[in-house]
């Protein structure tokens, strides 16, 4: 369950303000935040995954209290449980399609790499049909082939709730619908959560 209590945020040196009463999202569910540019909704899978903190209000994902944890706790938290894509992917440059899907692995202890994880990264490779790629760094790629590997990151671990930012942004209509296919599929097979944000209706 995510939950977000009487929450507010600000940027500084920015008028825009996001107050929300209250928020729930079970596991399980699929959820689409749709609404205009600048509206907030980068902001909110923001302050959802910890990456921002809110002035006031409570974020709670999976009865852990997020907003109450310090910056490196609720990074460890993020990188264990939430999958994130970002909507501008967040490649490391110098890491190649298979090394940027593993990437938590690289950066999280408690996560250990082993065959079997490789193995996931590169079948993952495949159903997104970049398995002639693998090798490849994120500038020999096109938009829509970064997207794919940011989503492929996002869902390697298993997450119990996927984050993503306009996931379907960069894709063309055969590979989105194997995205969102790849996505739900995701989410049923593993009771996670998908939130997405998107100005694409037919999601
Ligand atoms: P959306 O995802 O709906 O397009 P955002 O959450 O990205 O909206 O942004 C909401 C508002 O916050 C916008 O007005 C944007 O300009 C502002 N904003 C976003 N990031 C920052 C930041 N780091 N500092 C100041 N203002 C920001």
């Amino acid at each position: 369950m995510i939950r977000l209590n009487d929450l507010q945020f600000a940027y500084p040196n920015s008028n825009f303000a996001l107050n929300i009463s209250h928020l729930e999202i079970g596991r399980g569910e699929k959820v689409a935040f749709v609404g205009p540019s600048g509206s907030g909704k980068t902001t909110l899978l923001n302050l959802i995954s910890g990456i921002l903190l809110p002035q006031r209000g409570k974020v709670e994902v999976g009865g852990e209290l997020i907003s109450s944890l310090n910056e490196s706790a609720r990074r460890r938290f993020r990188i264990s449980n939430i999958g994130q894509v970002f909507q501008r992917f967040e490649l490391v440059e110098y890491l190649n399609v298979r090394d940027n899907i593993l990437l938590p692995y690289f950066i999280n202890q408690t996560l250990k790499m082993t065959a079997q994880i490789v193995a996931s990264a590169d079948a993952i490779a495949d159903q997104m049909g970049l398995a002639d790629k693998i090798s490849r760094l994120p500038t020999q790629l096109s938009q829509g082939e970064q997207q794919r590997v940011a989503i492929g990151r996002a869902i390697l671990v298993k997450p119990s709730w996927i984050l993503a930012d306009e996931p379907t942004g960069s894709l063309d209509p055969t590979n989105k619908l194997k995205i969102i296919e790849l996505l739900f599929s995701q989410c049923d097979n593993q009771g996670s959560s998908l939130i997405i944000v998107t100005h694409d209706t037919a999601i």
